[in-house]
């Protein structure tokens, strides 16, 4: 019996229908075996079929939602290799987020708006996915427009791993007063009076700047599971479908799993997690990671959540803090502590990620490595990586393939390409991460954006990056070479990050087999001019056969998920990532940025008047950076 035609096609009565089929699309595959197709077809979660819309006909049955691409683009779905998503996930609806705001300005505005909007005893919390060099003034806010855009809300302003800055309501909140002393590695700035100024400085280590963070409310249980619902459907928007989590500084395990693992349970993730385990006290972490190879495995879980080893942090004493304003930091002796955590973790089968910025401190891992290698401690297939590798030499690379080893980089640089061009040198930012390098070694290679904390999570701020070598402020910091083609960025973005998870047979590529994982995009990321890589979203994301986001032409295909709690949530009134439009044309983007300075000056100028250091009639003078 015929039923009624679904989107030009008619349905027959196969088999096994498909339950889902995307059709009428420029499919890139990401498989050499047939790079492009026009359709695919999907059932119980798994890619049944590739090819000409009309290879899926024949499995289109009366309940199968065919969905009509439009002509748009669709490329597996992106897998985000070093993710805090967990953490971000848990504080995802308290913080306002300025990634992908333009101007100062602007981000000044929100901040006073969310200042008047949240309840006494709460913060505002603005926590990195930001830099100076986005805005069209270039600069940090002052202290003195924090204090007088929030006179007694406080507020914690967090500029990547480098400082944060606090009103005077968040250093009363914090409880710090003339006589707290400095911790170690951090700095507390004091004026002329003694008195802490609201400036907090890593140098270099960010304990300081978290940990002042810590003092701030968090949220109850429930919304945690619904704030982590809401940043994965976030993710989704920009056609996210699987991330790995780094862990991190104020991830316990297991206290601060449990949200994901609720949701997981619920059958409730919109995002694929393969997470890490993360040694939180300095003196402790072998006690912890023998408590972790007693009680949990590496591959525990399922293909929404698993367990894929320890790190990024193994020992405290091993990590080289990224912060480029201040010099390398000095690593003491920590061979020793390092090694048995290491071995530990080799001789249980365990696997690892491990954070390393320079050069100097991954030299000295490598030859830890190598000692237990000759031992027969490093098998292949203990999957193990370094992650982020900004000034890893060739030599270490050698090195590193020749242990079986991965690289796990990031965009780092986006947001603090400008601090490490003054610190280092144009030269040394060209090459950094040394990508071609790490590439033509035959390394395993993976993308990601170390968010929420120093990059945003926009997976297209990274992609835009890989392939223009350009920061968020513009400037050009990668070396012709060391830039890679579109599809090879896709790649970092999709493949990459399963092979660090060994699912490279099953995720990365749009394959019979495959996990049903894709995203058709607003616009071409292969078409598109390259300015305009940053700038695009998913309309419709599908994780395991499931349609997870879905705007645009697909609107209405997903129900709403609850509405954000807390009322006050920065989140309900500002959304996520603030998204611009993209600028296409060159000259366009020119006259945008024109304008918006233009209206910056101009309001700096009436601030100017009204301070009588301005003569009125008089037009507005170059922007002066010393003007407080
Ligand atoms: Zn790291």
């Amino acid at each position: 019996m015929s039923t009624m035609p679904v989107a030009g096609v008619r349905p027959g009565t196969p088999e096994q229908p498909a339950d889902l089929v995307v059709r009428n699309a420029k499919v890139f595959t990401n498989d050499p075996r047939r790079p492009q197709a026009t359709a695919v077809a999907i059932r119980d979660g798994v890619i049944r079929a590739v090819g000409d819309d009309a290879d899926t006909v024949p499995l289109v049955g009366p309940g199968t939602r065919v969905v009509d691409a439009l002509g748009r683009r669709v490329v597996p779905g992106l897998n985000d290799a070093h993710l805090h998503v967990i953490r971000g996930g848990l504080n995802y609806v308290m913080e306002l987020r300025w990634d992908g705001v333009r101007s100062l300005r602007q981000a000044l505005a929100m901040l006073r708006e969310q200042a008047e909007r949240t309840p006494a005893g709460q913060w505002v919390r603005v926590v990195g996915g930001w830099s100076a060099d986005q805005f069209v003034e270039r600069r940090l806010p002052t202290l003195a427009e924090l204090n007088a855009a929030a006179p007694d809300t406080p507020v914690f302003v967090l500029h990547l791993y480098q400082s944060a800055l606090l009103n005077k309501a968040a250093l009363r909140a914090a409880g710090f007063t003339r006589d707290t002393p400095d911790p170690a590695g951090g700095q507390i700035v004091r004026g002329h009076d003694g008195e802490p100024t609201g400036l907090l400085i890593a140098a270099p280590g960010a304990l300081l700047l978290y940990s002042t963070l810590a003092k701030a409310p968090t949220l109850d249980e429930a919304d945690k599971v619904d704030s982590t619902r809401h940043f994965l459907r976030e993710l989704n928007r920009f056609g996210l479908t699987s991330a790995i989590d780094a862990a991190g500084g104020f991830q316990s395990f297991p206290e601060n799993y449990g949200t994901v693992m609720e949701l997981a349970r619920r059958g409730e993730l919109t995002l694929r997690i393969a997470y890490h385990l993360f040694p939180q006290t300095a003196g402790q972490e072998l006690d912890d990671l023998k408590r972790w190879i007693d009680t949990v495995r590496p591959g525990e879980g399922d293909e929404w959540l698993r367990l894929n080893g320890a790190g990024e942090n193994l020992t405290w004493a091993a990590a080289d803090f990224e912060n480029f304003t201040e010099p390398r930091p000095q690593l003491g002796a920590y061979e020793s502590e390092f090694e048995k955590a290491v071995r530990m973790l080799m001789e249980n089968g365990w696997g690892f990620r491990l954070h390393a910025t320079y050069d100097e401190t991954i030299r000295r891992d490598l030859a830890v490595f190598e000692k237990l290698a000759a031992e027969g401690l490093f098998p292949q297939g203990n999957r193990w990586l370094f992650d982020h590798a900004e000034t890893v030499s060739g030599e270490s690379l050698d090195r590193i393939a020749a242990l079986g080893g991965a690289v796990s980089v990031q965009n780092r640089l986006s947001f603090q390409g400008e601090a490490f061009v003054s610190r280092y040198g144009a030269a040394a930012a060209a090459e950094a991460p040394p990508l071609r390098a790490m590439l033509d070694r035959g390394l395993t290679v993976a993308g990601g954006t170390d968010a929420t904390r120093v990059s945003s999570y926009n997976p297209w701020v990274a992609l835009h990056w890989l392939v223009s070598g350009r920061a968020v402020s513009g400037r050009r910091l990668a070396a012709e070479h060391n830039r890679l083609d579109r599809a090879r960025a896709l790649e970092l973005f999709t493949l990459g990050g399963a092979r660090l998870t060994g699912e490279q047979d099953v995720k990365g590529r749009l394959t019979v087999g495959s996990y049903a994982d894709l995203a058709v995009l607003g616009a071409d990321y292969f078409a598109v001019p390259e300015a305009d890589i940053a700038h695009i979203e998913s309309v419709l994301t599908v994780v395991g056969g499931r349609i997870v986001h879905a705007v645009a032409e697909h609107e209405g295909l997903v129900a709403d998920l609850p509405a954000i709690s807390p009322e006050w949530s920065p989140v309900a009134r500002f959304g996520g990532y603030q998204a611009g439009s993209a600028p296409g044309l060159a000259g366009a983007q020119q006259a945008d940025r024109v304008l918006e300075a233009a209206a910056a000056s101009d309001e700096q100028f009436a601030w100017r008047l009204a301070r009588g250091s301005a003569v009125p009639g008089q037009s507005a003078l170059p922007q002066d950076p010393c003007f407080l």
